[in-house]
C-alpha cells in the first residue's frame, strides 16, 4: 500500500550555532600520507650500511614497527571524535577508515615482531625461538611490548565481522577499551629499544605526536561531554510513547540551539540512571533543538534501548556531540529524496523539517511493514502542509506487491528523480535494496547519502 500527501510550507528557519570547521576526505588523507613519508625518514635516516639478509631483514622489521606506531597514532586519532574530523568525513566512513586502520595495524606489528626477531636470530647466529626468548625477557620493555600486542590481536579478533555479529556491542566496546592500555604498555619499548630513536629530535618528534593524539581523545571524549553537561544541564522532560516499542525522549537544558546540531546529526546519549550512566549510545534527532529542548525518538532494538522505554522524567543527561556528516551540506543536485525505512525516519524528520524551497523538490518515502509502525504521522502531515513537498507511505513486506524498491517503482513514484540527492536510513538490508533500487532509476552513486543505524 502506498498513500500520498502533497502540499506547500514554509521555509525553514536557520538553526544558530557556532560556524564548524571541517577537514576534507581529501586533506585528511594527504596529511596521514606526509605523516607516513615523515616517518619513513627517519627510519632511512638509520638504514645505511647494511650487509646481509640479517641487516636487511632487521631494518624491513624495524619499518614495520615505525609505520605501526605512527598507525596506531592515527586510529586514535579517527576516534577521538574531534568535531572537525567527525563531520568533515561522517561517522560511518570514519569507521570504515578505524576498522581498515586496525587491519593493517595488525598485520603491521605482526611483520614487526616475526622479521625483527628472524633478523637478529640470523645476525647473532641463534635459532629463531632462542632469539624470541633474549628479545621478550632480555630487552628492556619487549616483555610489556608483547603483553601489548597480544591486547591488541584480542581487540582485533572481536572486531571480526563472525566474531563482533555474536558479541553485544557494550562487550565489543568495553574490549575496545584495552587498546589504551595496549598503546601504554608498548609505548615505552620504542624509546628505550627503537635504534630509531636515538636522536634527540626523532624522539621528541614522538613524544609530541603521541601526546597530541593523547589530548584530543582526553578533550573531546572527555573534558568537552563534561563541560557541556555543566553548561547545558540536560534533563529528561518527558517520554512520549510514538507507537510499538518506540518512544521519543525530549530532553530539556539551556542554551541548546548553541549546540550548533544539523538536520541528521546525532549525539551519543548517556542517561545518569543507576543502569545506564555506564553507557553512551548513540542516536539521531529526530526534530531540532529549541533554546530549551531537543528529542531523540528510539526503537527498542535490545537491552538499553528497552531500558529507555521506562525512563522518568527529571533523569539527568549527558549528550556528546553533534555528530555526523549525513546532512543536507552533502548535497550536490537539484531537489531531494528523503528514504526512510523504520526506525530510519528520525534524522529524515530532522532534514524534512528543515529543507525550503530553495532545495527544489522534496519527498519523503517512508516504509515500514505494517501502518502501526509508521510514527510522527501528524507531524509529517504538519510539515508537508507548508512548503512543496510530497509525503509518501509505503506499507507492506519487503519484495512484495507494493515495494517500491523493487525494478524501478521509485524513479516511477518520484519526479527528476535521476537529478536529486537521495538521503537513505534504515535497517542494513533496506539500506542495501534502496542503494540497488536508486542505481537502477540512473542516480549518481555520489548522489547517494546514507547512516548505518548498527556499529
Ligand atoms: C549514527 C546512529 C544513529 C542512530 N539513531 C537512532 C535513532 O534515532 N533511533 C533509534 O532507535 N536507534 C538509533 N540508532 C541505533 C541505536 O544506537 C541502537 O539501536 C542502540 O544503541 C541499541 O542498543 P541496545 O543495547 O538496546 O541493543 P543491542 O542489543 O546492544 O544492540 C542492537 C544493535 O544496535 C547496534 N548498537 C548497539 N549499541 C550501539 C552503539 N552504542 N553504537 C552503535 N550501534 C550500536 C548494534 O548494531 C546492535 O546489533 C542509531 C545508531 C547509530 C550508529
Amino acid at each position: 500500500m502506498s498513500t500520498t500527501t502533497t502540499a506547500t510550507r514554509r521555509p525553514s528557519t536557520p538553526q544558530a550555532g557556532p560556524r564548524r570547521r571541517t577537514i576534507s576526505e581529501r586533506s585528511l588523507l594527504m596529511a596521514v600520507v606526509t605523516g607516513a613519508v615523515a616517518t619513513t625518514v627517519l627510519w632511512w635516516h638509520d638504514a645505511m650500511g647494511m650487509a646481509g639478509l640479517g641487516d636487511w631483514l632487521t631494518a624491513a622489521g624495524r619499518l614495520t614497527g615505525l609505520y605501526g606506531g605512527y598507525t596506531v597514532a592515527v586510529v586514535l586519532l579517527l576516534m577521538s571524535r574531534a568535531p572537525w574530523i567527525e563531520h568533515g568525513l561522517g561517522s560511518d566512513r570514519l569507521a570504515r577508515w578505524h576498522a581498515m586502520g586496525g587491519r593493517y595495524l595488525i598485520s603491521l606489528l605482526t611483520a614487526h615482531a616475526l622479521l625483527l626477531t628472524w633478523g637478529y636470530a640470523l645476525t647473532s647466529q641463534t635459532g629463531f625461538l632462542a632469539e624470541t626468548k633474549v628479545m621478550i625477557f632480555v630487552i628492556p620493555d619487549v616483555l610489556l611490548a608483547t603483553i601489548g600486542f597480544g591486547l591488541l590481536l584480542l581487540v582485533g579478533l572481536v572486531s571480526a565481522r563472525k566474531v563482533r555479529e555474536r558479541v553485544s556491542y557494550e562487550t565489543w566496546y568495553l574490549l575496545h577499551l584495552l587498546t589504551y592500555v595496549a598503546v601504554g604498555l608498548s609505548f615505552l619499548h620504542v624509546l628505550s629499544a627503537g635504534a630509531d630513536f636515538q636522536t634527540g629530535w626523532a624522539k621528541a618528534a614522538w613524544i609530541a605526536l603521541y601526546a597530541a593524539v593523547a589530548a584530543a581523545l582526553l578533550w573531546y571524549r572527555w573534558l568537552v561531554p563534561v563541560r557541556d553537561a555543566l553548561r547545558h544541564q540536560l534533563r529528561v522532560a518527558a517520554v512520549v510513547q510514538e507507537g510499538p516499542d518506540v518512544v521519543s525522549i525530549v530532553v530539556s537544558g539551556t542554551d541548546l540551539d548553541l549546540l550548533g546540531a544539523q538536520p541528521g546529526q546525532f549525539f551519543r546519549w548517556r542517561f545518569l540512571t543507576a543502569r545506564g550512566w555506564w553507557q553512551s549510545h548513540p542516536f539521531s534527532l529526530s526534530a531540532m533543538p529549541t533554546t530549551g529542548e531537543m528529542r531523540i525518538t528510539v526503537k527498542d532494538l535490545g537491552d538499553h534501548s528497552r531500558d529507555l522505554q521506562g525512563l522518568r522524567p527529571g533523569v539527568r543527561v549527558i549528550a556528546e556531540g553533534p555528530y555526523g556528516a549525513f546532512t543536507p551540506a552533502r548535497r550536490r543536485g537539484h531537489g531531494v529524496l528523503l528514504l526512510a525505512g523504520g526506525i530510519g525516519i528520525t534524522p529524515l524528520r530532522t532534514m524534512l523539517e528543515h529543507l525550503g524551497p530553495e532545495t527544489g523538490p522534496v519527498t519523503l518515502v517512508y516504509r515500514a511493514n505494517q501502518p502501526e509502525e509508521l510514527i510522527f504521522a501528524a507531524e509529517l502531515e504538519e510539515l508537508a502542509r507548508s512548503a512543496h513537498v510530497e509525503v509518501h507511505y509505503a506499507l507492506g513486506l519487503p519484495g512484495g506487491d507494493g515495494d517500491v524498491l523493487v525494478g524501478s517503482r521509485l524513479g516511477d513514484l518520484v519526479n527528476g528523480l535521476a537529478a536529486r540527492d537521495a538521503f537513505v536510513c534504515g535497517p542494513p538490508r533496506f539500506m542495501e535494496a534502496a542503494r540497488d533500487s536508486l542505481l537502477r532509476c540512473e542516480l549518481p552513486a555520489r548522489h547517494i547519502h546514507s547512516e548505518q543505524f548498527t556499529f
